[in-house]
């Protein structure tokens, strides 16, 4: 665990009680701090209060008067599409805000780095798509790289709670639009940025605010290095903005649609090949194609931005090659789950938005889809322009038919997942993949895309 450094003898509200809230109450308790905490699901407190930590109602009428500081938790709105009432009060009350990212930043260096031959530091990774995959091949180049590394944020493990970090230590943390929004201090050594495209447009009030909380992890004078796709044009935006000219190879460039040239740092990859070029001159190359464990441009892309953080640290061309051979991919992406009398199964469940979805769908050809779900912003029609390796589409979800009639490719209403993978199946033929894809998310029928992948897999198993 990170002590939360500065806060001894402060009392400081903690609101919401999930993963990322109770790890604060944890470091701010282990530095000194008086956590208040609350949640409004009566289980979540019981078991902070088992923990030994005090909650206290924080809708009560002057509770934020002498608190120095309200952590909240990513799930819970702070200013769009409106702040949650506790939060409202807290801001009435002139209390600011933070998050457990935050705390982490303030409280990651401690005084016998002195002693250490290499500090730590922090990759951090922020995009619209992609995040996951990228963090976690990182994580997976230090490790057959032999490099002392952990891995956390919202890919599942609190950023405190990761244990107090070696000499010569990397921390690799994947940060969400929300994390990054909230987070009073957030300057990691090396920021990523993956790629753009709409998402969660509604807790920042449209995709101006959506990219601002991305980009602040640039802001704060700036990471040692940048990495940053440039296949759209707030990646060119951003990278311009940061660049001191031509030949600035503080900011490694990635691209899956252009060859990259020009005197700075440049990775992309083109038809299959990753290329690095480094003032002008190639510095190495991959074959990406045979690769299992990166199936698809998308992939290709998360390789060529976990390509250029790495060696942004140092690590050499052919050991990341080493570790993409070896990197198996992460449950519920572009997973292949089984293969039976030459039918591929894929569990994408993650495929939440419009971008994901699309990117599955080209990454694969002969395709039975299963889409469907709660809808995000954007609808379902940009899917439709990706949709020439759909054979048959399989809506699931409580709205499938309102679904199944945006889309162009022939289609299915099946509302369950055991309809959909039962009618797939009967209709597939040796060549095709039945792919879950769902362009939405999952709230409608399951708690989690994970439960939706999940039953995706049984039903399959069942099935063959
Ligand atoms: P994130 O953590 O940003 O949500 P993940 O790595 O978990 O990203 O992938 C989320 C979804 O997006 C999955 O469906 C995955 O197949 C797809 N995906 C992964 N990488 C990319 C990418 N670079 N561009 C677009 N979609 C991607």
């Amino acid at each position: 665990m990170i002590p939360v450094r500065g806060v001894n003898g402060v009392r400081v509200a903690v609101l919401g009680l999930g993963r990322s809230g109770l790890t604060a109450a944890r470091a701010l308790k282990a530095g000194g701090a008086v956590p208040l905490c609350w949640d409004d699901n009566s289980d979540a407190r019981s078991k902070a209060e088992d923990e030994g930590f005090e909650c206290v109602d924080l809708k009560q009428a002057g509770i934020f008067k002498d608190i120095a500081r309200l952590i909240v938790s990513p799930g819970i709105p702070h200013l769009y599409p409106a702040p949650n009432p506790i939060v409202s009060a807290a801001l009435d009350a002139k209390v600011p805000l933070d998050n457990d990212i935050g705390l982490f930043f303030q409280s990651f260096a401690t005084p016998d780095w002195n002693s250490f031959e290499t500090v730590p530091r922090v990759i951090a990774v922020t995009g619209s798509n992609g995040k996951s995959t990228t963090s976690a091949l990182l994580n997976h180049i230090m490790n057959v790289a032999g490099r002392p590394v952990q891995l956390a944020g919202n890919i599942g493990f609190g950023v405190l709670d990761i244990s107090t970090p070696h000499d010569g230590e990397v921390i690799v943390l994947e940060i969400s639009s929300y994390q990054a929004d909230l987070a009073r201090s957030l300057t990691p050594d090396v920021a990523v940025f993956t790629n753009l495209s709409p998402d969660h447009l509604d807790r920042h009030a449209g995709m101006g605010g959506y990219f601002g909380a991305k980009r602040r992890l640039f802001a704060e004078g700036g990471p040692d290095r940048a990495v940053i796709g440039v296949d759209e044009k707030e990646g060119i935006f951003l990278a311009g903005q940061l660049s001191e000219g031509p030949s600035d190879d503080r900011i490694i460039c990635v691209s899956v649609e252009k060859k990259l040239t020009g005197a700075g740092w440049h990775v992309f990859a083109r038809r299959g090949f990753l290329s690095e070029y480094r003032k002008e001159r190639q510095v190495g190359s991959i074959d990406l194609r045979d690769i299992g464990g990166l199936p698809g441009v998308h992939n290709h892309q998360n390789a060529c931005s976990a390509y250029a953080a790495a060696r942004a640290v140092g690590v050499a061309p052919k050991v990341i090659e080493k570790a993409f051979r070896s990197f198996t991919g992460l449950p519920h992406r572009s997973q292949l789950i089984a293969e039976s009398n030459g039918v591929r199964f894929v569990n994408d469940s993650k495929a939440t938005n419009i971008d994901s979805a699309k990117k599955a769908l080209v990454a694969f050809k002969n395709i039975r889809w299963i889409c469907g779900g709660l809808q995000k912003e954007g609808g379902i029609d940009g899917v439709n322009a990706a949709s020439d390796n759909v054979k048959k589409a399989y809506v699931i979800g409580c709205n499938a038919a309102e679904f199944a009639a945006r889309l162009t490719v022939d289609s299915q209403v099946c509302f369950t997942m055991a309809a959909a993978v039962t009618a797939a199946i009967a209709d597939s033929e040796p060549g095709d993949v039945v792919l879950l894809a769902p362009a939405a998310a999952s709230f409608d029928q399951y708690d989690s895309f994970e439960q939706r992948g999940n039953d995706f897999i049984t039903e399959v198993k069942s099935n063959l």
